[in-house]
């Protein structure tokens, strides 16, 4: 559920009709909903309500510090993934032991500003990491608190390019390997070992990898312990999935997974934490965009938009549906008609959707991008010289811009000349 829904024909962000929004701030925009995400979050924290737990936002998923700031009024956690990651955090006022520092390939730079700045834990992959962080962390006169990533070999079934629970991925650790890893952990003078943590994927839309995942956690917790390790945090990663396309079969929602977490986990008396990023901002936010031109083609009409793949580069990178609707509801039963909706940047991949069901559409309309919340405006470029898209967000009946678009002088003076031009 979210809350953009059609209101006297005009498509809102809760009380607020987008239109005013793009006379305000112009197209193409990101807009996002806080009562969305407030929503979504607290789903999450009473689904694992009678157990410690934790929810650590994964802020890679939609990073802005107002969303931050909105999450963490709320009592959430952060899971970060660098080093600026991190410094967003600290910027949204979540304190050090709130927040969690994941990733591959973590630089010492990153270790010594999150153990300064204060850490709740580093999930560890890798044992050259390892001895890594307990060199920084005895440099600093400080033992890092870890938990490591294990990679439990189950099949996510989602898109090969967010699977990363299987052992051919680069992530973690193979959970055979485990025993020796934790043996090396316990014996660095730097490292303080507290738990385990585990993340097979992004998009999930079924439950049973996740349990495979977290009833070989719960093994390996009981051998651990048996080896004399206080495991006591058990970080399950995130990648619940959303529906992307209307109609389609809902994933599983929240408070199923929080059964099913209690279930593999709960006689185990630790402390949970989750990590849900899509979950959390994907249904939150819209992309809206403006009609330039309707082009007839060859046996099939271009809608060419103002948005482009570098605004919003799910569909090039991951084949993915996004529902577009325009800003005017459509009268009930109005025709439908296929068009290819485009941007201008000049490649192929830049097409949001091909032959997709649209109601006559001008130039001059505006559409939105459902579901666009998360890994959208995050992984835009300025490919093209195409000025990052501003985000706006809304409260009730208020919004603010909480990133304005750049001038194109903004944009071209963060070049800088060689002395030699
Ligand atoms: C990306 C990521 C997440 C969040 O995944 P979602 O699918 O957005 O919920 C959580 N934890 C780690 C380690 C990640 O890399």
């Amino acid at each position: 559920m979210d809350h953009f829904l059609y209101q006297g024909g005009n498509l809102h962000a809760e009380d607020v009709p987008l239109a005013e929004i793009a006379a305000a701030v112009g197209t193409p925009f990101y807009v996002y909903s806080t009562a969305t995400l407030e929503r979504h979050f607290r789903l999450f924290d009473e689904a694992l309500d009678g157990m410690d737990h934790l929810v650590c936002y994964a802020m890679k998923a939609a990073s802005n510090v107002a969303i931050l700031k909105t999450l963490a009024a709320l009592g959430a956690g952060m899971d970060v993934v660098s080093g600026g990651e991190y410094m967003r955090a600290k910027a949204a006022g979540v304190p050090g032991e709130r927040i969690v520092f994941s990733g591959v390939g973590k630089t010492r730079d990153e270790m010594r500003l999150a153990l300064e700045g204060g850490i709740r834990q580093f999930n560890v992959e890798s044992e050259p990491e390892m001895e890594v962080l307990s060199a920084v962390a005895v440099e600093l006169g400080l033992r890092a608190p870890i938990t490591v990533r294990v990679n439990p070999d189950v099949d996510a079934k989602t898109h090969a390019k967010i699977a990363t629970g299987k052992s051919e991925n680069k992530f973690g650790i193979p959970i055979a390997r485990a025993r020796e890893v934790y043996r090396l952990a316990a014996g660095l003078p730097g490292l303080e070992v507290i738990g385990i943590d585990v993340h097979i994927g992004s998009q999930l839309t079924d439950l049973e990898p996740f349990r495979q995942a977290y009833l070989k956690l719960a093994e390996l917790t009981e051998i651990l312990r048996a080896d004399g390790l206080d495991i006591r945090r058990l970080d399950l990663g995130g990648g619940l999935g959303i529906p992307y396309a209307r109609g389609n079969e809902a994933p599983p929602l929240p408070s199923a997974y929080g059964a099913m977490v209690q279930e593999t986990l709960g006689h185990l008396g630790c402390e949970i934490e989750i990590e849900p990023g899509r979950l959390i901002a994907g249904n939150a936010g819209l992309m809206v965009s403006e009609v330039i031109y309707v082009k007839s083609g060859e046996g099939r009409d271009f809608l060419i938009l103002d948005a482009a793949m570098n605004d919003l580069i799910r569909p090039a990178m991951y084949d993915a549906w996004h529902d577009i609707v325009p800003l005017i509801e459509p009268e009930a039963g109005a025709e439908q008609r296929p068009y290819d909706i485009v941007g201008p940047v000049c490649e192929s991949g830049d097409t949001f959707a091909k032959q997709r069901m649209m109601p006559q559409l001008s130039a001059g309309d505006l559409v939105a991008f459902r579901s666009a919340g998360a890994y959208g405006a995050v992984m835009a470029s300025e490919y093209n010289t195409r000025p990052l898209i501003p985000e706006v967000l809304v409260n009730g009946q208020e919004f603010a811009v909480i990133r304005a678009r750049p001038s194109f002088d903004e944009m071209i003076n963060r070049d800088t000349i060689p002395e030699w031009l």
